[in-house]
């Protein structure tokens, strides 16, 4: 199966083949700041299995080893890959063609959540980043 996405002004986009490994919302301060949201849900698909499509991302290197890739035209973050995350690529999933669909599992970085944003699921929600939380599922080679 394979899932696409695309940036607001469609001339970025993306595909992968297979099924995304985790998918969560992340609070933390950078996130909300790239995104200007106030939570951003994101999910990680294996490096192999993804491509880009259409117009390549510029990339932002927003801290040392943590590329922030955004469409050039319309500037919607589009992707993230970090040193310490190696072999994922992750993808926001108000991007996916059909948001829709997305079930997010677990929150990281809940300890930096806006206490203005009302949240009443029951997921795991873990203080700290994805490192801390075992749904990520550490090793994208693991498969
Ligand atoms: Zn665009
Ligand atoms: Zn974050």
């Amino acid at each position: 199966m394979t899932k696409r996405g695309r940036c607001l002004c469609g001339r970025t986009r993306w595909e992968y083949r297979g099924e995304a490994r985790w998918a969560c919302y992340c609070h933390c301060d950078d996130c909300r700041r790239n995104c200007a949201a106030p939570v951003v849900a994101w999910f990680g698909v294996p490096i192999e299995n993804f491509t880009w499509v259409g117009d390549p991302p510029k990339t932002l290197e927003s801290a040392k080893g943590v590329r922030r890739h955004f469409c050039e035209t319309c500037g919607s973050p589009m992707g993230f890959e970090a040193d310490h995350y190696a072999g994922g690529m992750h993808l926001y999933a108000a991007t996916l063609e059909d948001p829709e669909d997305f079930k997010p599992t677990f929150h990281v970085n809940y300890e930096s959540r806006l206490p203005w944003l009302q949240i009443d699921d029951d997921l795991p929600k873990y203080e700290g980043t994805m490192l801390q939380a075992p749904e990520a599922l550490w090793g994208y080679e693991t498969k």
